[in-house]
């Protein structure tokens, strides 16, 4: 017998696919922005690129007229990115200073970059869009194909470096069964994509994945987030029925959350705004878990008046009418930044003044939104229903106590996001002046690991597999339990359905996620009792890494 070939990477998004291989085109070699041309063909080179530009617009217009929703706005968004004004000046500049078409490209989609780059946040991610443009233009000078999706017609699975929303959007679930990535990570744009369409998804598989020649047969995992190279085909077949059978149990789980032996485990939703609270209230969501509030104020360049943010709070408390919702006060800085809640250009933003060190020194921004919180609660009128409020990036006593004050003065119930492993190491300490925590495993993740959980080359350790990860969970739950607190999760970790009994075991009573990752979560821990997860999770946290840490725990549990 040959020893099986597997590449262990994130899975993002569950299924099981056993498919040939089908290759993204690469990306271009980028060419050098320093070449030169001589004068005389400076008016041919700008005629060169408005040409190349405006096949590729006209290209991703096409595909857009083939597509609906969503795809065909980022599509058109995409085609339009191709002819902006703004890039092609500084490229015809560039020509005109002696670039070479192909070189003034990158010269001026580099600037644009950076420009967005140091806006930050929802400016930095049209980077992509813009770095998608720059390689498409580029092919398109040299006579080649466009990188991005291959003319695939029988089911694949999509290998690629990483994916262009463009590319993303258009994907056809019929025929792509599987996508893995090279890079990329939870939280990135293929990710959030596969997500979606519900297509089963690895990413940060690194450079073994760029060995795999196109057609050769894989067995792909996106729950255990492996990848099987030419595996045995019987069991490769029956991997699949079983991977289909469990996708029927998932289809068919109604809820409430809670294990084979009956023990609750609320399932709840993390919402933005009132649209995506009420989609959550028409699915299995229990209740709210995560209302992430800088999300209805990103494009407000003042503060909203206490009326205005009163109307938003309201609106989201009406969708779940009897059942707990958690409202996280502005998480503003960093990846999220807010124009009327900018204290200026921070070197290291997801270091500096975010979250509550923002809400706290900008002169009374955070009383202001608690007394529209107070107002919210009070008119939705939900009687016996529970509003909780929590503050991020709490990281001292001081701080907590001073935000559980404030709540309470408005007869708010008061709680914390345990994301710095400060909260996490003084958790017992923090529970005697609040009344909840929720773990927030993307920061905590970053956090613990020094690692910028933006970063697709550190998807490996903001991974909250991680055993560090795990044990300040555990000393979170442990205090939970000494003093009686609700410990809840509501990071990406929640809507992993083997990593999610792993938490119950070490003692979380709710989790919050995206609402189409419940059904999973909840299909799951119906199959396994509570003891089951405590035995899961005392070997998840003495695990040496995060990849054994999965292992073990899908070994134990026998997923
Ligand atoms: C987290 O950090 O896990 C979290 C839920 O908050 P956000 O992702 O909004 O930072
Ligand atoms: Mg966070």
């Amino acid at each position: 017998m040959t020893a099986k070939h597997i590449l262990n990477a994130t899975g993002v998004v569950p299924g099981v696919a056993y498919a040939p291989a089908a290759w993204a085109r690469p990306r271009p070699e980028l060419p050098d922005p320093n070449s030169t041309i001589s004068g005389d063909r400076t008016e041919s080179e700008i005629e060169r690129l408005q040409v190349a530009a405006g096949q590729v617009s006209d290209g991703l217009k096409e595909r857009a007229d083939h597509a609906t929703g969503h795809a065909a706005e980022v599509l058109l968004a995409t085609a339009k990115l191709a002819l902006d004004k703004g890039w092609h000046r500084t490229a015809v500049k560039a020509i005109r200073g002696g670039s070479p078409a192909e070189s003034a490209v990158v010269i001026a989609i580099d600037k644009f970059s950076d420009m967005l780059k140091s806006a930050g946040g929802l400016m930095a991610e049209r980077v992509t869009d813009l770095e998608d443009v720059r390689d498409r233009v580029i092919a398109r000078l040299r006579g080649e194909d466009e990188p991005g999706l291959p003319s695939i017609s029988s089911p694949s699975i999509l290998l690629a470096e990483d994916l262009a929303p463009a590319d993303t959007a258009t994907i056809n679930p019929e025929l792509v069964v599987a996508l893995v990535t090279v890079l990329g990570g939870p939280t990135s744009h293929t990710a959030i994509i596969a997500r979606q369409l519900g297509v089963p998804c690895i990413v940060a598989v690194g450079d073994a994945l760029r060995d795999i020649p196109a057609g050769e047969l894989l067995l792909v995992d996106g729950a255990h987030g492996t990848i099987e190279l030419h595996p045995d085909e019987d069991g490769a077949v029956e991997a699949v029925r079983i991977g289909k059978e469990l996708a029927e149990q998932v289809a068919k789980w109604e809820g409430p959350g809670r294990t084979a032996d009956g023990e609750a485990v609320q399932l709840l939703a993390n919402v933005g705004d009132a649209s995506t609270a009420r989609q959550a209230a028409g699915g299995v969501a229990e209740g709210v878990g995560l209302f992430r509030t800088e999300l209805s104020f990103l494009s407000s360049e003042l503060e909203p008046t206490i009326e205005q943010q009163a109307k938003a709070y309201d609106e989201v408390l009406k969708s779940f009418p009897n059942s707990k919702v958690v409202i996280r006060t502005l998480d503003a800085g960093s990846d999220k930044p807010l124009a009327f809640a900018d204290l200026g250009h921070e070197d290291n933003p997801a270091l500096g003044v975010r979250g509550l060190r923002i809400s706290r020194s900008s002169g009374g921004l955070m009383e202001r939104q608690l007394d529209a919180v107070a107002q919210a609660q009070s008119e939705a009128n939900r009687d016996g229903a529970k509003t909780w409020v929590m503050a991020p990036m709490i990281a001292t006593l001081e701080e907590a106590t001073w935000f559980a004050e404030l709540c309470r003065e408005r007869g708010l119930t008061p709680g914390a996001m345990i994301e710095v492993p400060a909260a996490a190491l003084l958790s017992h300490e923090l529970m005697t002046v609040l009344d909840f925590v929720s773990i927030g495993t993307n920061d905590l993740s970053q956090y613990t690991m020094a690692a910028d959980r933006m970063s697709p080359h550190l998807a490996h350790l903001t991974d909250p597999w991680q055993p560090a990860v795990l044990r300040l969970i555990d000393m979170t739950c442990r205090s939970g339990e000494l003093t009686d607190t609700p410990v809840g999760v509501c990071g990406e970790a929640a809507a992993d359905p083997l990593l999610a009994c792993v938490l119950v075991g070490l003692g979380v009573n709710s989790l919050s996620a995206a609402p189409t990752a419940l059904p999973a979560v909840g299909a799951q821990l119906a199959q396994v009792t509570k003891e089951q997860c405590r035995a899961a999770a005392e070997i998840a946290i003495n695990s040496v890494d995060a990849a054994s840490a999965r292992e073990a725990t899908a070994e134990a549990l026998g997923i």
